[in-house]
Formats: C-alpha cells, sequence, structure tokens
C-alpha cells in the first residue's frame, strides 16, 4: 500500500491507528509513522486538514492535548495503563476555495 491510499482511508473514516492499520494490512507502528508523515506535510497543503482527537486515559480522564501519532503508554496523572487511542481523520478545509 502507498501512503496515497491511507490519506484517501483516513479521508472516508475517522480512526484509529490500530483501525487503519486492520484496514490497510499494515502494523500498527508503520501507520503511526505514515500518520506522521501525513501531518507533516498537510501543513503545507491549504486543502486538507489532518483531525487528531488526542489520546485519553481510561482511568482518570487526562487529556493528551499534544497528541501524536504514537499514543502514550503510560498516563502521566495516574500512571495507568489504559489509554485511548487518538482517532485521526483528514476533512477537507472548509475555508479552502479553488
Ligand atoms: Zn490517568
Amino acid at each position: 500500500m502507498t501512503r496515497e491510499e491511507l490519506i484517501e482511508k483516513m479521508k472516508e473514516f475517522e480512526g484509529t491507528a490500530v483501525d487503519f492499520a486492520r484496514i490497510m494490512n499494515k502494523s500498527q507502528s508503520g501507520i503511526e509513522e505514515d500518520i506522521e508523515h501525513i501531518r507533516t506535510s498537510l501543513r503545507n497543503n491549504s486543502e486538507y486538514l489532518l483531525m487528531i482527537k488526542p489520546a485519553t486515559c481510561l482511568l482518570c480522564n487526562y487529556f493528551f492535548s499534544n497528541s501524536k501519532a504514537k499514543a502514550p503508554s503510560k498516563c502521566p496523572k495516574c500512571r495507568g495503563e489504559k489509554i485511548q487511542l487518538p482517532y485521526f481523520k483528514i476533512m477537507r478545509n472548509k475555508k479552502f476555495k479553488n
């Protein structure tokens, strides 16, 4: 699969790295790496935005406001390891005009 195919899937569905790994038949870490690259390349693209619903701790509701593609394994607040993975989606920028 190519990164372009992943971008197309991310326009269709909102999902976690695990969801996209299943769809694309790739490892979770491979998808996380791809999402980081996509995030960087979309910074210079005014037509599409990468939306990230940040990871949260399922034990204390701590909100990982600076969520990266790769979810943290531990909560800095309660040290719990039940982390809800961040969700990703690529949206068309409503402000974009062509
Ligand atoms: Zn916590």
